[in-house]
């Protein structure tokens, strides 16, 4: 890895997801960990408007026994890159996870602990009898402790540099980018007729100011059934399958607007 690392002059950076989903791979590109659902999301955005906004998909690959999609490496030509993950949507579970937990609960003792972890009191008397609980319930409550459910984003992971000075024009090429997406996102057969959910944007930047934003992790995003046409830009409530994608754009599209100095 550290030979790759050098001849390509930046080490390669994971910030959410498991560690073993990925594998570096030569020529600039990442492998990931097969999914059906990603994999197909993929092909379609390779004919959308919105593949500039989503990194290069070359098909599958067989390494050690598992399959991997092979997607362009967006870290490929930066040095000491900043990047952070932020995962779209004002929820990042399916509602057939719901749906799951309403008729065949399943307890999950990792999730008990992983929210023990973080707040003790966070689970219910009876959640602490049980040392466990559904995986709706605890990926519900890391929606509604984060800024998921409010502002329809969250950071997942961020990398930040000892850079010298925190300069304007990264947050300039963000937010014009952020707002191309949004265009792009309105043109976009793919995104009307998919629920968006576990997504995120991958914000990039390094020393010589080139910032980039992508659209990366679709193994979650699915084809909404043919009876509902989706929005985007509406809260979600049961039944009505919205991912509140666009509520988290335009959140982060202000944000990044106010940070640019005046
Ligand atoms: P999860 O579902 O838990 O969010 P995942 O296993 O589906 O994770 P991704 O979210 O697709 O994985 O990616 C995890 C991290 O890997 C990203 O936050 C990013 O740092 C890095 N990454 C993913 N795809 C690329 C890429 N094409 N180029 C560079 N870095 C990438
Ligand atoms: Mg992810
Ligand atoms: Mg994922």
């Amino acid at each position: 890895m550290m030979q790759w690392s050098v001849r390509r002059q930046s080490s390669w950076v994971q910030l959410a997801g498991h560690q073993g989903n990925f594998q570096l791979s030569e020529g600039g590109e990442v492998l990931k960990r097969f999914s059906e659902v990603e994999a197909v999301c993929l092909q379609a955005l390779m004919a959308d408007p919105l593949r500039p906004f989503v990194p290069q998909y070359h098909g599958s690959v067989n390494r050690g026994g598992n399959s991997y999609i092979r997607l362009e490496d967006l870290l490929s030509g930066l040095k000491n890159p900043v990047i952070m993950d932020c995962k779209m949507g004002v929820r990042t579970y399916q509602e057939e996870e719901l749906t799951k937990s309403h008729t065949k609960p399943t307890l999950r003792t990792d999730m008990y602990q992983k929210m023990v972890k973080v707040d003790p009191t966070a689970p219910t008397v009876e959640e602490h009898e049980q040392r466990g609980m559904t995986k709706w319930r605890y990926l519900q409550w890391r929606d509604n402790t984060s800024s998921t459910s409010t502002l329809g984003f969250r950071i997942e992971g961020i990398m930040v540099r000892d850079t010298d000075r925190e300069k304007d024009e990264p947050r300039k090429a963000y937010h014009s980018r952020l707002q191309a997406l949004d265009e792009a996102l309105k043109e976009s057969p793919f995104f009307k007729a998919h629920e968006v959910i576990g997504s995120s944007l991958l914000f990039v930047h390094d020393w010589t100011s080139k910032a980039s934003i992508w659209m990366i992790d679709f193994g979650k995003t699915t084809p909404s059934p043919s009876t509902v046409q989706l929005r985007h830009d509406v809260p979600w409530a049961e039944g009505n399958r919205e991912d509140g994608y666009l509520i988290g754009l335009a959140a982060l599209t202000s944000l990044v607007g106010q940070a640019i100095s005046q």
